[in-house]
């Protein structure tokens, strides 16, 4: 089980890799984003960590920690920026959102699921003469409280 102190600990020194720090600002954007279900816009976290980092900073370190490839920006068709751990901090997974709410949640796929995923990847790689070597599958549908 991933402990939140290996987060920060690998988060630090892939922050150091890329001469920057583990500012109380960007410690504090990590651990909200790790205690998230999914990806999170600016706003949300504005609203987790009430005011705690000022807006300009908050855009500033999400800008640092997306280079230092510590979190990634997740494409949304919606065109609000949403960002969450990146998968080398997080593990893989996938995502679910809904096409009403916009609300977006992360999905562990069970690991004969997954290698269902892999395979059907793999052979479209194939046919298109392509090395495939990662994928993202996010679902859009309609979430429960929408229906
Ligand atoms: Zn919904
Ligand atoms: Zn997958």
């Amino acid at each position: 089980m991933r402990q939140r102190n290996d987060t920060l600990a690998a988060a630090r020194s892939r922050l150091e890799s890329k001469q920057a720090r583990l500012t109380p600002a960007r410690r504090l954007v990590i651990e909200t984003l790790d205690g998230s279900s999914g990806p999170q816009s600016a706003a949300d976290i504005a609203v987790t960590i009430a005011g705690a980092i000022p807006m300009s900073s908050l855009y500033r370190t999400l800008t640092v920690l997306e280079e230092t490839e510590v979190i990634e920006r997740f494409p949304d068709q919606t065109g609000i920026a949403r960002y969450e751990l990146a998968e080398w901090l997080t593990g893989h997974h996938h995502h679910m959102t809904c096409i009403t709410c916009g609300a977006t949640s992360d999905v562990a796929v069970p690991g004969d699921l997954e290698a269902t995923v892999i395979d059907i990847v793999s052979q479209v790689g194939r046919r298109f003469d392509f090395e495939v070597t990662g994928h993202r599958l996010d679902l859009q549908g309609v979430c429960s409280q929408c229906r």
